[in-house]
């Protein structure tokens, strides 16, 4: 299968181009040329398939053509060693639990299966690759823990300076091994600019390989569909139409569930729960696109100003606001109504959210219509966030799972960078 980019302006590439160069050289995002549809069989036979068995038949769709089945089969098998449980939390409203990954939240899905296809393409090769991660806190511990220990690739986490959580920075400034963290004076804006004006740099890319594991990349944006036909499949009653609400940042996760209605899933509507940067949410209401600096929320993972998925959903629909329009709707919400939700469905439901997944169930609890079942998407564990959710709920009330209190065990190491190019530059030239 080849690979367009977003921009339309340079040539198609195979999908080991695409996933070894991140960003297409026009600084569009790729895009498989075809969205393969999944056979009726499929759909019929679903409910008695794991998570990777029906995984595996979805990866066949986009990957197929690319690598050979036994090693296609074997990459989702090793990347899919969790499950993501489907939990009603109210009438109609249920949660789709992304948090059960070693990282505790739904970037591991997509982070482990792009380390694995990238080891698969470098193969014999002697070469390093450097992967650069820009994240505002969830991404870069997904992707450090995807390729720890992985021959071949070092991974170098972009990330804002005291603008993630504790246990974020610890899941990927402790690791050691082919691993670093670069500790950025901005935002998340920045760090993600510095990493695409790496992408922009001949001169640099004539010396090192370098690519990337946001969700720019396809090998980690595309898996990220698996989930929704899971969600599917372990829905009891399928008569009722289906609405997914998606807590949206960069919008990979929204955007590979509009692959996965593509495919065939039979979804009725997503809504795109923003917080306070509803970037998205104006387009939906305006028709213009008018990306902002981003605001820091208690659902840091989604201060996203200009995100960056956003090209793929207008390509998808070709710039058509009312095709998109027909597909999703949006919502934003303030810091204080996320607190708000929070407590109270800790309180009435007895379910603990995490400040994104409130976001996506605040969403569907206005929206959601009689005939509609709701499918929020829990994006992470609340334990990854303690602080702001215990300020919520109580001190004692956060179980951490014994996965992430292992990682609090671990000694920080960083390094300190101005949100320049230069000198970012001189780290990345300083590398072989
Ligand atoms: C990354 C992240 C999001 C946003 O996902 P996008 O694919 O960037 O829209 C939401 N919640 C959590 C917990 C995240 O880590």
């Amino acid at each position: 299968m080849k690979y367009y980019s977003t921009n339309h302006n340079t040539p198609d590439v195979t999908l080991e181009l695409a996933v070894t160069q991140g960003l297409a050289a026009d600084r569009g995002l790729f895009m498989p040329e075809r969205i393969n549809p999944m056979p009726a069989s499929f759909f019929k036979n679903i409910s008695s398939m794991s998570f990777q068995e029906l995984s595996f038949e979805v990866a066949k769709k986009f990957f197929g053509e690319d690598i050979p089945e036994r090693t296609l089969e074997k990459i989702v098998f090793n990347t899919l060693t969790f499950d993501t449980p489907l939990v009603e939390v109210s009438d109609h409203i249920y949660s789709l639990e992304l948090f059960h990954g070693p990282t505790s939240a739904f970037k591991d899905v997509g982070a482990r299966f792009m380390a694995r296809l990238l080891s698969h393409f470098l193969g014999q090769e002697k070469k390093m690759v450097h992967v650069l991660v820009a994240t505002s806190g969830d991404t870069g511990s997904a992707v450090a823990n995807g390729f720890l220990g992985v021959p071949g690739i070092k991974v170098h986490v972009l990330y804002p300076k005291g603008k993630v959580s504790d246990i974020q920075e610890k899941q990927f400034t402790t690791l050691g091994q082919n691993i670093t963290a670069l500790e950025i004076d901005g935002n998340f804006d920045d760090c993600q600019a510095l990493v695409k004006s790496a992408f922009m740099d001949e001169e640099l890319k004539k010396k090192i390989t370098i690519t990337s594991a946001n969700s720019i990349n396809v090998a980690r944006f595309l898996p990220q569909a698996f989930y929704y036909f899971n969600a599917w499949a372990k829905l009891e009653d399928k008569t009722r139409k289906v609405v997914f609400s998606v807590p949206s940042g960069n919008f990979g996760n929204l955007t590979a569930g509009l692959f996965a209605k593509k495919m065939g899933l039979p979804v009725s509507k997503f809504i795109a729960a923003n917080n306070l940067n509803d970037i998205v949410f104006k387009y939906l209401k305006t028709g213009i696109y008018e990306p902002r600096p981003s605001l820091s929320t208690i659902a840091n993972a989604m201060d996203v100003g200009d995100p960056s998925n956003f090209a793929r959903i207008l390509d998808l629909y070709q710039n058509n606001h009312q095709a998109i329009t027909n597909e999703m709707t949006g919502t934003s919400f303030t810091d204080d109504q996320i607190r708000e939700t929070l407590l109270s469905v800790y309180q009435n439901k007895g379910y603990l959210l995490d400040p994104h997944g409130a976001v996506g169930y605040r969403a569907l609890s206005e929206l959601l219509r009689d005939d509609e079942t709701g499918i929020f998407l829990e994006t992470a564990h609340p334990a990854k966030f303690t602080e702001t959710v215990e300020e919520v709920v109580g001190k004692g009330n956060v179980p951490m799972p014994q996965r992430l209190q292992n990682f609090m065990k671990g000694e920080k190491l960083s390094i300190e960078f101005p949100a320049d190019y230069e000198s970012f530059r001189g780290y990345l030239n300083g590398l072989d």
